[in-house]
């Protein structure tokens, strides 16, 4: 999963980053409005974490240019706490909002849920085959016993789970796994597919040439 973090704080935005990661999500970092909106614009991120005070361009504004193009879920930051805000923010196309100072783990915990929620999943649980992956608490179990998994391969898995019975072309792994910061060979996708096949079993995910990956519905 790739995020976008627009935060012109430049210690929030870093100790963002670095949590993120953690978790194995790409990514990338806007400081004022403009670049955050035309990052926006440029890639399908799998959603926003949004300021709204912000230079150039105020978070509302991105949110509303934004909202002209493109549905990707956005998450707004703000020191305020009035109704009236937390209404303006919904009424404007945000998906969801978060009062600072915030707890990381509720961050977390409504990112995952956001993006739960855009991909059309209702529970929490995905299963594929034998294969059944929590993403609360971002676990794997294949045949009930717990997989090991790299916040990375955990991220592919769980991508690929979510479009389960579509072809992912590799472009479109790239573009959600990995983002600006990443110093990524070619053959690093092919890694992580054949670390988590050899984790997994070599049906879990399938290879259709030429296309992508796929794990089937
Ligand atoms: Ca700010």
């Amino acid at each position: 999963m790739r995020v976008l973090v627009i935060e012109d704080e430049p210690d929030l935005a870093a100790s963002l980053g670095r949590s993120l990661r953690d978790e194995g999500y790409a990514v990338d970092t806007a400081f004022d409005g403009e670049d955050g909106l035309f990052r926006a614009e440029s890639i399908d991120y799998d959603a926003i974490l949004l300021d709204v005070m912000l230079p150039k361009l105020n978070g509302w504004q991105v949110l509303e240019r934004l909202r002209r193009s493109k549905k990707t879920p956005v998450l707004m930051l703000t020191a305020r706490d009035t109704s009236g805000d937390r209404v303006r923010g919904l009424d404007g196309g945000a998906d969801d909002y978060l009062v600072k100072p915030f707890d990381l783990a509720e961050l977390l915990a409504r990112l995952r849920a956001l993006i739960r929620r855009t991909s059309g999943c209702a529970s929490s649980l995905i299963e594929a085959g034998t294969v059944c992956i929590d993403t609360v608490a971002r676990t794997v179990t294949q045949a009930g016993q717990p997989v090991a998994l790299t916040p990375r391969e955990y991220c592919l898995l769980e991508f690929l789970a979510l479009h389960r019975g579509e072809v992912v072309t590799r472009t479109t792994l790239y573009e959600h796994l990995f983002d600006e910061d990443d110093s990524t060979l070619s053959n690093l996708l092919d890694v992580h597919v054949s670390n988590l096949r050899r984790k997994l079993g070599s049906d879990v995910i399938t290879t259709r040439r030429g296309h992508g990956y796929c794990v089937e519905g």
